[in-house]
């Protein structure tokens, strides 16, 4: 059965305008609908869960920063209209599987760096997003800078 909804994930770092180009490829190649997103992770989080302040308005202007850059991003892929573009706040897992069940993706795309080493221990977004996928995942080799 060929894919007929496609969710590709970005961090929005030019690296993963690869990672869209091949996930537009099996689109076009299984005539499946493609939709982009990007999950903004909560403050918080990067401080570990656990900060004594009230970071709701720099976590509104951290999610309209996001909201700019996902359609600079976007702006390279105009044939992705505006309910193909999704940006969402939460732990990137989470949300990226919550998005794909809601939308009916039979195929998530993501990048993966192929990590090693002490890299490797703390995790990649690709093998997070794997665990307890709704469907299929693809793992894009993202190319080290020459
Ligand atoms: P990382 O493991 O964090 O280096 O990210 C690898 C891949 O996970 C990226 O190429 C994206 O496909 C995806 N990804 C990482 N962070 C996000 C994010 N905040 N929102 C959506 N996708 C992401």
């Amino acid at each position: 059965m060929p894919y007929q909804h496609i969710l590709v994930a970005v961090d929005l770092t030019d690296e993963c305008h690869p990672v869209v180009r091949r996930a537009q490829a099996l689109a076009q190649a299984s005539n499946a609908k493609l939709s982009l997103v990007h999950i903004v992770e909560p403050m918080a989080m990067a401080f570990g869960g656990d900060v004594p302040m009230d970071l709701s308005m720099l976590q509104q202007q951290q999610f309209d920063q996001a909201r700019e850059r996902l359609n600079t991003f976007a702006g390279s892929y105009p044939e992705l209209l505006a309910d193909q573009r999704h940006l969402a706040y939460g732990q990137p897992r989470q949300e990226i599987h919550r998005l794909a069940e809601e939308q009916g993706c039979d195929l998530i795309v993501v990048g993966s760096h192929g990590r090693h080493g002490l890299a490797l221990l703390l995790g990649s977004t690709a093998n997070d997003v794997l665990h307890g996928a709704p469907c299929d995942v693809l793992a894009v080799r993202l190319k080290k800078p020459a």
